[in-house]
C-alpha cells in the first residue's frame, strides 16, 4: 500500500482497521482486567484494562501489531486506549503517562512502517460515569493533554472511541480539531443501542459528531455486528460522512445490548464469543451499508480481521 492520508484512503474504498488490543493482551497474560480487585462492568468506571503493556511488555504489543498487519489492516491503532492521566492515575500509572503514550505510538509505527497508517486511540476518561456532567471541564483537560502527547509522538490521525456520553465526545472532537488532527469518532451504546448514556439517539450522535468535523462517524465495542447494524443504519440515514464500525465479537441479549454489562464480563467472555463467520458476512455488506472505516473491537484478534478482509474481497 502506498501510504496516504486517512481522508484520501477513505475516498478510495472501505478502509480496513485492526482489532481489539486490551482483551486480547489480557487473554495472553499481559494486561490486568481489574476483576481481582474491583467489580468490573458496573458502568461506574471501575476496572482496569489500561495500556501499560506498551512499556512493560513491548514485545507482546509488537507481536499483536504484526498479526493485525499480516491480516490486512491498513491502519494500526497505537495502544493508547484509557491512556489519559485520570485513568492511568487510578491504575497506578499516572506518572508514566508520557512514556506510555510515546512508547505505544513508537511500537505501532515500528510495525506499520510504510504499510499502515498509525492512529492514536483516545477514549472516555470515565469521569462522567463517576462524577457526572460537572466533570466535563476536567475531562476536557485530560483528553487535550493526551491528544497533545499523541500529536508529539507523531500519529497520523485519531480514533475517538468508546465514548458513552455525547457530551464528552464533543469535548474530545474539539480537542482534536484544536490539535489539527483528523478524527474518526465512534460512540458505544449501552445498555441498549437506542441511545447514548446521556440520552441521544444514534442519529443525533452521528449528526453532532459530523458537524464537529469527524471524518467518519459510527459505533465501536459493546455489540457484535448483527446487533450493531440497526444503529449504524440509523446513523447512515442521518449523515453524509462515511460510517465507522468496530463491533465487538461477543453475543448480547435482547434485554442488554452491551457485553460489558453482562455477567460474562470479564471472566467468562469465552462463553459468549461470536464466531468469525459473522465478521465475514459483515465485511461482505460493509460497502453497501455505507461503512468507510471497518475494524473490530473487543474479542477481535487477527483471525477476525482476516475474516473482515475476506468479506471485503467478496462485496455484495
Ligand atoms: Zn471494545
Amino acid at each position: 500500500m502506498k501510504l496516504t492520508s486517512i481522508t484520501e484512503l477513505l475516498k478510495q474504498g472501505v478502509v480496513l482497521g485492526d482489532g481489539g488490543y486490551l482483551i486480547e493482551l489480557e487473554r495472553r497474560g499481559y494486561v490486568d482486567s481489574g476483576s481481582g480487585r474491583e467489580k468490573v462492568g458496573t458502568g461506574r468506571g471501575s476496572g482496569q484494562f489500561t495500556p501499560e503493556v506498551a512499556i512493560e511488555h513491548p514485545e507482546a504489543l509488537l507481536e499483536l501489531h504484526r498479526e493485525f498487519l499480516n491480516a490486512g489492516s491498513q491502519v494500526l491503532q497505537a495502544l493508547t486506549f484509557f491512556g489519559t492521566r485520570e485513568k492511568l492515575n487510578r491504575a497506578g500509572y499516572g506518572a508514566e503517562i508520557e512514556s506510555i503514550n510515546a512508547a505505544a505510538v513508537k511500537l505501532a509505527r515500528e510495525v506499520g512502517g510504510d504499510r499502515a497508517l498509525i492512529a492514536g486511540s483516545v477514549s472516555r476518561t470515565q469521569l462522567t460515569e463517576r462524577e457526572g456532567m460537572d466533570s466535563l471541564g476536567k475531562s476536557s483537560d485530560h483528553i487535550a493533554e493526551q491528544i497533545r502527547l499523541l500529536k508529539e509522538a507523531g500519529v497520523d490521525f485519531l480514533i475517538l472511541e468508546t465514548f458513552f456520553h455525547l457530551a464528552e465526545m464533543k469535548v474530545a472532537l474539539k480537542s482534536a480539531a484544536a490539535a489539527g488532527l483528523p478524527a474518526v469518532a465512534t460512540m458505544s451504546f449501552r445498555p441498549l443501542i437506542l441511545q447514548s448514556t446521556d440520552g441521544h439517539t444514534p442519529a443525533e450522535c452521528a449528526r453532532v459528531m459530523a458537524d464537529l468535523g469527524a471524518i467518519a462517524v459510527g459505533a465501536n465495542c459493546e455489540q457484535d455486528p448483527v446487533r450493531m447494524l440497526p444503529l449504524l443504519r440509523e446513523m447512515r440515514a442521518a449523515t453524509k460522512v462515511p460510517l465507522a464500525a468496530q463491533p465487538a465479537a461477543f453475543h448480547t441479549t435482547e434485554q442488554c445490548h452491551s457485553f460489558t454489562r453482562l455477567p460474562a464480563f470479564p471472566d467468562d467472555l469465552e462463553t459468549i464469543q461470536v464466531s468469525r463467520r459473522e465478521f465475514i458476512e459483515f465485511g461482505k455488506h460493509a460497502q453497501n451499508e455505507g461503512i468507510g472505516f471497518l475494524g473490530g473491537c473487543c474479542g477481535c484478534n487477527a483471525a477476525y480481521i482476516r475474516s473482515l478482509a475476506a468479506g471485503l474481497a467478496h462485496q455484495i
